[in-house]
């Protein structure tokens, strides 16, 4: 099938009120999956807007909260797109921070302004309108579409893994196509390759039975502090290496490509201190990357023991404890890490107890992937600009489902404008943004139709 940019861009333009309107009626359903508030009516509402798109879509039920599933077939090529998003929201409180009300969506000043606005109806619903687009201009697609439409993202994915294990050969595709969360500051768009992993963990020292005197018994009864001092001391170094052994085995070396690519990434030393709360940071920009995205941490998150409040109290503490949350770099498996680290601890203080709090697989997707190369110049072809391209995010969400549970790659290219106000009130999407979206979402499929 031939496709070309100007009849879409008409296309968009002319359904201008209707597809605002459709996104107004997703808006206007609560679905606050942590409290259940309509979600089950909202995926409903999903389907049946998916349906008038000419998607075949339908709602799957879960422990939790359904998934709305929908796919469109092509006659045109065998590459399948599996676009994912989810249609439940954050709580709308404090809901009288909101210059209008949460579930009635208004545009002001080019904001949509309504809870879901940005995260994620108004991203997941410019994918479906991209859809929509090219059935009614074309009467199919160049690829296959798959969609699927998570229900309880803002309360933890908790039954997405399982659904995914389970539904296996219905999510079959080549790539995983994501558009969730915020274009860069510069409104440059972005687009990500994976996200660390994190390990969660807990450490408890105990002393004596109680707290005691620390004259009276100083020097005698031993300080659980100092031991759990001690023992971190000897997990990590002053420069934050991990002497855990065997720690970084299985950390995935950059590629030239991808060391490269973190060159050309923007950096600004000064703004990144002063957005950071730090006086400096001396750093280079290849090093602020390099270690964001593809290196492990060992964070301290809480480290508590004693008597912390005002004056003096002179005591030895019967206990001590500390929060751990490990970043972890593309293939370093959470459960392998957490056997190095109890090793570590029945070594150097086998009476320190340690606990799992949680765990998420790190993820990663190539950059040289054909596929990967094509959502980039469909990005760039699209907002008319150089995308910034992130071969990882610092911070840890449930990608590796796709990447690693599924074993498809996955790209990440958001959508929303960068003070979208997510989880917060006045949470808003401009109107432009949300026209990008679709446009967007045409242009990668018909980059992507055209791999033979
Ligand atoms: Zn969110």
């Amino acid at each position: 099938m031939t496709v070309k940019r100007e009849p879409i861009e008409q296309q968009i333009s002319k359904k201008q009120d209707e597809y605002i309107e459709m996104l107004f009626q997703l808006l206007r359903q609560p679905s606050i999956s942590s409290e259940d508030i309509g979600v089950r009516e909202c995926a409903t509402l999903l389907k049946e807007l998916m349906c008038q798109s000419g998607i075949n879509a339908q709602v799957i039920d879960t422990e939790g909260h359904p998934i709305v599933f929908g796919e469109v077939y092509s006659s045109n090529s065998d590459f399948t797109l599996l676009i994912y998003g989810h249609y439940d929201v954050q709580p709308a409180e404090p809901v009288d921070e909101w210059l209008s009300p949460p579930f009635e969506p208004e545009i002001r000043e080019g904001k949509i302004f309504a809870r879901g606005a940005g995260d994620n109806k108004g991203q997941l619903m410019a994918q479906v309108l991209a859809v929509k687009t090219m059935l009614d201009l074309y009467g199919e697609l160049p690829v296959n579409v798959k969609m699927v439409f998570d229900g309880e993202e803002e309360n933890t994915s908790k039954n997405f893994e399982p659904f995914v294990l389970k539904y296996r050969e219905l999510l079959k595709a080549d790539l995983v196509y994501t558009s969730d969360g915020p274009l860069d500051s510069s409104g440059a768009p972005i687009v990500m390759l994976g996200c660390r992993g994190m390990l969660y963990l807990e450490l408890t020292a105990e002393g004596a039975e109680r707290d005691n005197h620390s004259g009276n018994k100083g020097g005698i009864v031993p300080n659980p502090a100092w031991k759990l001092i001690h023992l971190l001391h000897s997990m990590c170094a002053p420069d934050g290496m991990v002497k855990i052994s065997g720690f970084y085995d299985q950390v995935r070396q950059p590629t030239a490509k991808e060391l490269k690519q973190i060159t050309k990434l923007p950096y600004d030393s000064v703004e990144t201190a002063r957005a950071f709360g730090l006086k400096t940071l001396a750093m280079d920009g290849s090093t602020y990357y390099r270690k964001l995205s593809l290196e492990p941490t060992f964070n301290i998150s809480g480290l508590t023991s004693g008597y912390g409040g005002e004056g003096v109290k002179t005591i030895i503490p019967s206990k001590a404890k500390v929060k751990l949350d490990i970043r972890l770099a593309a293939d370093q498996n959470p459960d392998d890490i957490y056997t190095l680290v109890k090793q570590h601890v029945e070594m150097h203080a086998p009476d320190v107890r340690i606990r799992c709090l949680g765990k998420v697989k790190p993820s990663r997707t190539s950059l040289s992937l054909d596929t990967v190369q094509r959502v980039i110049a469909s990005v760039k072809t699209a907002y008319n600009q150089e995308p910034i391209v992130m071969l990882a995010s610092g911070a840890t969400f449930p990608d590796y489902v796709f990447t690693q549970t599924l074993g498809i790659p996955s790209v990440l290219v958001p959508y929303a404008n960068a003070d979208e106000n997510n989880h917060a009130p006045n949470e808003n999407m401009d109107v432009v943004c949300f026209f990008q979206g679709i446009k967007t979402t045409c242009q990668v499929l018909v980059d992507l139709g055209k791999i033979r």
